[in-house]
């Protein structure tokens, strides 16, 4: 299996530091607000990237953080005079909502900043041992110029940045590149207690500190959006291997950016839909295959049309699975043995999914096959259960277990309550029938069900029925 990794910017074969285990942690959301559609599109292609490793048997420790203290929730928490404690609470149980809704796999652990202040602390506490870390009034600082390999990550060079930075004028740092590990609380603000008094993390920290708790030192798999590789990640690496020395993360994933008027998708600019309002008008399903149709590192306009001509795509999906559904239920043994090359068609398949996670082809192997399949069975008109059975499968693996865009079992689901609903009417029209005294009628509506294997069984309390 290949995979682009940010950081040697070149495809690299998949190797797992402790296989079938795969270790992977994505930059979660910061809880001020509902997610837009363009933080759904990296939440969907994480998911996505997990569902294949686990579709290939790795045994996957799926970790994203929350981040429960920040400036916007501060800032938000003054706008609506309420506790910040309280604003990030309302945003993490709608992102969980809204997960939900889009078919997001939920992860292993959602680590919370607030609720890992004393390894926070005792990252800090080491960085400054080292002198990565200085103390400036209360305020904790990683002093960058110190760490080598700072900027290997998104490839910037210290000098330039610090050309870049001069502008930026702060009296408590040493060098302009250097970033906040701890911030000193100012009044009104929410506080933790630390050695250097009464402050809060810096955003930055969270992550390194809530990676090594819940995955260990190295990790296999870091995702984020393209915005995240600087500073974030490139900061991440330097109080991660800064503090522990060693390598911290082998796999750096980044996903394209989700652009609305030739921009960046983004809260500051307003130029966003949120995920729950887009989810009003188009399935979760339409959602995941618009996305899946871009590869996921490269960029992606943002259009309803695309997402409605998804919605058109899954019909036929939903159509072969209804149609095979329909045959699956038929004898086994009867009909004649299928030739079909389903292993050819699962193998385009994996063989896309496994080159860097190429979902525009795998999408194609998937309608490829239905076009194929439906050819086959036209032709030959008597098969056995064998292929739809074998045809569900297929579907149920890929488009289902990985891509998320249909859920066979789903549909199974909808068939059953369907068949449920339309019992239950026909005993309200029998129990009309008995009513108006039409007891032929009655009569026959019972034989007819019972001729389907349905049996009623009167009671006082009503009609019920049992299928054998
Ligand atoms: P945030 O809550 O801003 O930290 O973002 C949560 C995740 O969404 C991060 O991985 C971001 O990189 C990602 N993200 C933010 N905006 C976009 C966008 N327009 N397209 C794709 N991913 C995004
Ligand atoms: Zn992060």
């Amino acid at each position: 299996m290949l995979v682009y990794n940010t950081l040697t910017r070149k495809k690299e074969e998949f190797k797992p530091i402790n296989p079938p285990n795969v270790t992977m942690y994505v930059c979660g959301p910061t809880v001020y607000d509902y997610f837009h559609i363009g933080n759904a599109r990296s939440f969907i292609m994480a998911d996505i990237i997990r569902r294949h490793l686990i579709f290939k048997e790795y045994n996957v420790t799926f970790v994203m953080n929350l981040t429960d203290i920040d400036d916007k929730i501060i800032n938000k928490s003054i706008e609506e005079k309420i506790d910040s404690s309280k604003v990030s609470q309302k945003y993490v149980a709608s992102f969980f909502e809204d997960i939900e809704k889009l078919k997001i796999k939920k992860a292993d652990v959602y680590p919370k900043a607030t609720e890992h202040m004393d390894e926070i602390i005792s990252l800090i506490k080491n960085l400054e041992e080292k002198k990565l870390a200085y103390n400036s009034d209360g305020n904790l600082f990683f002093r960058v110029k110190e760490f080598k390999n700072y900027g290997l990550l998104s490839g910037k060079n210290t000098d330039d940045l610090e050309l870049g930075s001069r502008v930026e004028v702060n009296e408590q740092k040493e060098n302009p590149l250097d970033f906040s590990l701890w911030k000193k609380a100012k009044a009104g603000e929410p506080y933790w207690d630390s050695p250097w008094g009464k402050g809060r993390p810096g955003w930055h920290t969270e992550c390194s500190a809530m990676s090594v708790k819940h995955l260990g030192k190295t990790i296999d798999i870091h995702a984020g959006g393209n915005d995240l590789i600087f500073p974030h990640h490139e900061n991440e690496i330097a109080q991660s291997e800064g503090c522990f020395e060693s390598k911290f993360v082998n796999y750096w994933m980044h996903f394209g950016f989700l652009n609305f008027q030739d921009e960046k998708m983004s809260k500051s600019l307003g130029n966003f839909f949120t995920a729950r309002d887009i989810l009003k008008k188009y399935s979760a399903e339409a959602i995941r295959l618009f996305f899946c149709q871009t590869h996921y590192s490269g960029p992606l306009a943002f259009s309803e049309e695309l997402i409605a001509s998804s919605e058109k795509g899954l019909e036929k999906i939903s159509n072969f699975v209804e149609f095979i559904n329909s045959k699956s239920s038929y004898g086994e043994s009867e009909g004649v043995e299928c030739s079909f090359d389903f292993d050819f068609f699962l193998s385009r398949f994996v063989t896309a999914m496994d080159d860097d996670f190429n979902t525009p082809q795998a999408v194609a192997a998937i309608f490829n096959f239905i076009k194929s399949a439906n050819k086959y069975a036209v032709e030959n008109p008597k098969l056995n259960s064998d292929f739809f059975v074998k045809a569900g499968e297929f579907i149920q693996k890929t488009a289902g277990d990985v891509l998320g865009i249909a859920d066979f079992k789903q549909t199974n689901k909808i068939d059953q309550t369907l068949s449920h609903d339309l019992v239950n009417l026909l005993i309200e029209i029998r129990q009309k029938a008995k009513v108006e005294k039409n007891y032929s009628l009655a009569d026959e509506i019972r034989d007819k069900l019972n001729s389907f294997g349905i049996s009623l069984k009167d009671s006082k309390e009503g009609t019920t029925f049992k299928i054998s």
